[in-house]
């Protein structure tokens, strides 16, 4: 099997196998070869894991800021170098093309290393000045925190949890989506080549019971998840009985609002990316693009003429614009929404199919027109290539329709008019937008969704008050003055 780890699971610097526990296939999406095999943690891997990483994180905690940081920043770089052959790995797990593989995801996560290895340093607490009295305040970091990642980004997601974990002095436990268990494992070797202690970054493979036992174990002080809202609220859950920190990055249905003076190339391709990259397994995508009345024939001309332009094929060869989609599961899913959309009416402007044989998991970029708020292809998260288009006349009107969800994760806007871009970007309720482009997400932005989109924000100097808590100390220059 090509892609056959050493071994399923990462702990105190090593790998780990216990063969007991469930099988877990691993699957190429382009052909459906099976490439490899782990075993999901037994209740033994799950302690062991935890033990090791209580065990590692308070002489971490203690390690000197800068001493974090640099050993942060040199596995970014060795990351940097191993692109290539990271990237591969990250193409077989998702079956996501090398040409976006190569840009979009060790790099990415070699970002966030980078990023918060140079911010270690600087997580200070501050003086608070009372008269001759004084506070201070200490950053402390929270212990053991447990990541919990999707499927979509494999290598991403274990960096953007580990990295500021890591910096703010904390050790982690890395649960991988069952359907993508081996990128995070490369990035435990790498971190342990570049002179992280054992113990701070653990990978344990699973299905949803693994994470759950690990969110409800005492010695665990911080959840992490990435996933889909149903599975946010039974993880919030479970954290809250602990009353442990959480960070929920959960999905959406975002909305992409075109007006009609925008460029009408740059709205369609915006458009493109918020729907087609990673064939459409991105949480953060526009996926309800509402188009103004005037602009509305063009955009749709170029639209399908761009689209049924994109090249599928085989993931490994660069010229690939789109792969398959990660499991024939998923495939399933979203040619099923395929269908509801065409019974609900919409038009299907182009795509629509599933392509390029029975062995991969491909479907066809697909576009669909005419689409109106209430049809479930407006409503429901997909995750797939399929585009809705709808159209509006009226700003006020385009912004109500755009809100009226419980999503509340990304949004965009095109226009040349930038009083309107500020004016409807303050209107949108969504965490994470976008003016005249769409879905970058550089580690120096925050990250993350309001209403059922999420809680709290991955990236940027936010993400450090989610790994850490405040110590406030109070000190007395002058005697005690009791009235007793
Ligand atoms: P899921 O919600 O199905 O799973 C997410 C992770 O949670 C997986 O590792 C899963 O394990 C695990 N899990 C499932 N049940 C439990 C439980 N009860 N307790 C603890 N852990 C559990 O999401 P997908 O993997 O299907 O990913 C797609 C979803 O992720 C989409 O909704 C997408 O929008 C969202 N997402 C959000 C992002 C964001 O930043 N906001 C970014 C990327 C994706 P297993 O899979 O092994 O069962």
């Amino acid at each position: 099997m090509r892609a056959q780890p050493k071994a399923s699971h990462f702990i105190n610097g090593v790998y780990v196998e216990d063969t007991a526990g469930t099988p877990i296939d691993i699957v190429y999406p382009a052909n459906g070869e099976l490439i490899g095999r782990v075993h999901s943690a037994t209740p033994s891997i799950i302690d062991q894991a935890l033990a090791a990483a209580q065990a590692a994180q308070k002489a971490w905690a203690r390690t000197s800021a800068t001493q974090r940081g640099r050993i942060l920043r040199k596995a970014a770089d060795m990351i940097r170098e191993r692109n290539r052959e990271l990237s591969t790995l990250e193409t077989l797990d998702t079956g996501k093309p090398l040409q976006e593989t190569l840009v979009a995801d060790a790099t990415s996560g070699a970002d966030a290393l980078e990023y918060f290895g140079g911010l270690a340093a600087s997580i200070t607490g501050e003086y608070i000045p009372l008269g001759d009295d004084f506070v201070y305040t200490i950053r402390e970091p929270l212990g053991v925190c447990v990541g919990i990642g999707a499927w979509n980004y494999p290598t991403q997601i274990a960096c953007w949890k580990g990295a500021p974990a890591l910096a703010c002095g904390n050790a982690v436990i890395f649960k991988p989506s069952e359907t993508t268990p081996l990128c995070a494992l490369k990035i435990a070797e790498i971190l342990i080549e570049a002179g992280l202690p054992v113990g701070l970054y653990n990978v344990v493979q699973g299905l949803g019971d693994v994470g759950s036992a690990l969110v409800s174990d005492p010695r665990v002080d911080k959840v992490s998840l990435t996933g889909s809202v149903p599975t946010g609220k039974k993880v919030y859950a479970a954290a809250g009985a602990g009353v442990k920190h959480v960070t929920m990055e959960l999905g959406g249905k975002s909305p992409l609002l075109v007006f009609d003076d925008a460029d009408v190339e740059d709205s369609v391709g915006g458009a493109m990316l918020g729907n087609f990259y990673s064939s459409g397994q991105v949480c953060s995508n526009g996926t309800r693009v509402f188009v103004q009345d005037g602009i509305l024939p063009k955009f749709l001309d170029r639209l399908a003429a761009r689209t049924s332009a994109i090249r599928l094929g085989d993931p490994m060869d660069e010229e690939t614009q789109m792969g398959p989609m990660v499991t024939e599961a998923q495939m399933d899913k979203v040619l099923a929404y395929i269908e509801i959309g065409k019974a609900e009416g919409a038009r299907l402007v182009t795509g629509g199919k599933r392509a390029m044989g029975k062995n991969g998991f491909y479907i066809e970029p697909t576009v669909f027109a005419d689409v109106t708020d209430d049809m479930r292809i407006a409503r429901e998260e997909i995750f797939g290539p399929v585009m809705c288009v709808l159209s509006f006349s009226e700003e006020g009107e385009a912004i109500a329709r755009a809100n009226d969800t419980e999503f509340g994760l990304s949004a965009g806007v095109f226009t040349k008019d930038l009083t309107r871009a500020h004016r409807v970007i303050a209107e949108l309720e969504a965490g994470s937008c976008w003016i005249n482009t769409y879905n970058l997400a550089p580690v120096e932005a925050p990250f993350g969704g309001v209403k059922q989109s999420g809680v709290g924000r991955e990236n940027s100097k936010a993400a450090i008050e989610h790994y850490t808590q405040l110590k406030s100390v109070y000190v007395a220059m002058g005697s005690v003055e009791a009235p007793y």
